[in-house]
């Protein structure tokens, strides 16, 4: 009775499953035969986490921020090393037009952060902002994206209104400015909206090396809510 044979109904399910859960690895873009995961196997073990959700002392990027900036906690997902798969998902968020990744691994924060005492007032997520011709050419501002993630899985709002860059020819025209952090702090700058009632700020991005930007970014914040806390999450710490 039925107008489609059994084999050729199998062949569309099958290809509306690939349209609905592809099973290419998220990383690597390989096809893989496994649908409820998005990450293949060998990327999968090739992933450095580090585990800071089990740390009771302080942690390398604590550490980082010590005499730089008051943060009320730090948290990074994995570890970054030259020809990991870290470096890999990086590269896929950065120059591949690939925000799956990156929100993927932002819902992996946002889990990870759940479980955390330190995190559980957290009550806005705030990307490190991207130039927006950066933003323009990228489509995506990846801080962003994992923003979002973060906002999935743990149902903190995003607010992205709250940072906002400038151009740096913008910030030269400014006078006299020499130190490196004048420099920095003149490359971003707090968007007029003011915002009253925020706790808990967690400041969020990609990757951390330095920590430079990251610290100018808190810093603003500090200066427009002077009584909140202030975090950071990083999907990747550089070793
Ligand atoms: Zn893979």
């Amino acid at each position: 009775m039925s107008l489609i044979s059994s084999s050729s109904f199998n062949k569309w399910k099958r290809d509306l499953l690939h349209v609905l859960y592809p099973q290419n690895c998220l990383i690597c873009r390989h096809e893989f035969n496994q649908t409820k995961l998005a990450i293949c196997p060998v990327c999968l073990s090739e992933l450095v986490y580090t585990h800071f959700e089990d740390y009771t002392g302080e942690t390398n990027l604590d550490k980082l921020f010590w005499g730089r900036v008051q943060l009320e906690g730090t948290y990074a997902l994995l570890r970054f090393k030259q020809e990991n798969s870290t470096q890999q998902i990086l590269h896929e968020l950065k120059y591949k037009d690939n925000p799956q990744v990156g929100k993927h691994f932002g819902k992996e924060i946002g889990t990870k952060l759940k479980g955390l005492a330190k995190f559980s007032d957290v009550d806005a997520l705030v990307p490190v902002p991207l130039h927006p011709k950066k933003e323009f050419v990228r489509g995506y501002n990846q801080a962003e994206i994992i923003c979002k993630g973060i906002a999935e899985s743990s149902g903190v709002m995003l607010r992205k209104d709250l940072l906002k860059r400038i151009s740096f020819t913008e910030s030269q025209t400014k006078k006299g400015k020499s130190s490196r952090w004048e420099n920095m702090q003149n490359r971003f700058r707090i968007q007029g909206t003011k915002s009253t009632g925020l706790k808990h700020l967690l400041v969020v991005d990609d990757v951390v090396t330095t920590g430079s930007t990251l610290e100018t970014c808190v810093r603003i914040l500090r200066e427009e809510f002077p009584d909140a806390k202030i975090s950071i999450a990083v999907l990747a710490v550089a070793e």
